[in-house]
């Protein structure tokens, strides 16, 4: 077994290439093959999301503090509060965040294919991000 010790983890500020904003990673797990689970907690300042993306598996969102957005490419944007859940099926291209107000975070769970968890694609624009929430 391996005890990872949060102090030899540092949260990490998640890039730029693939984020608007200020975002902090701190990781779960990112277990060796065969396993092919992957966690992480993810925090976001007000006005800060990923970029869109998909994952070959999928993922499912838990938000543990503060109140975010997402939104499916076509749907209308949804409010994400503590303790709600998000699954994402594999290939559904869409965004997660903050609001433009307030910081939220959640954890992320996803599964590699061949090594990849997360295919990236384009910042979300400020007009998308700013659209009314259906809720
Ligand atoms: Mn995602």
């Amino acid at each position: 077994m391996i005890l990872y010790k949060s102090e030899e983890r540092p949260r990490k500020m998640a890039s730029s290439d693939y984020f608007t904003g200020t975002v902090w990673a701190d990781p779960i797990n990112d277990a060796p093959e065969p396993a092919r689970a992957r966690s992480v907690r993810v925090t976001f300042e007000a006005g800060a999301r990923t970029n869109w993306h998909t994952h070959p598996l999928g993922q499912t969102l838990y938000v543990i503090a503060g109140e975010g957005r997402f939104q499916t490419e076509g749907e209308p944007v949804r409010v994400l509060r503590q303790g709600d859940t998000v699954w994402i099926p594999p290939g559904e291209k869409h965004w997660h965040g903050a609001s433009t107000t307030t910081a939220m975070s959640h954890i992320a769970i996803h599964e590699a294919l061949n090594g990849v968890h997360i295919d990236w694609m384009e910042p979300v624009s400020d007009e998308d991000f700013a659209r009314e929430p259906k809720g």
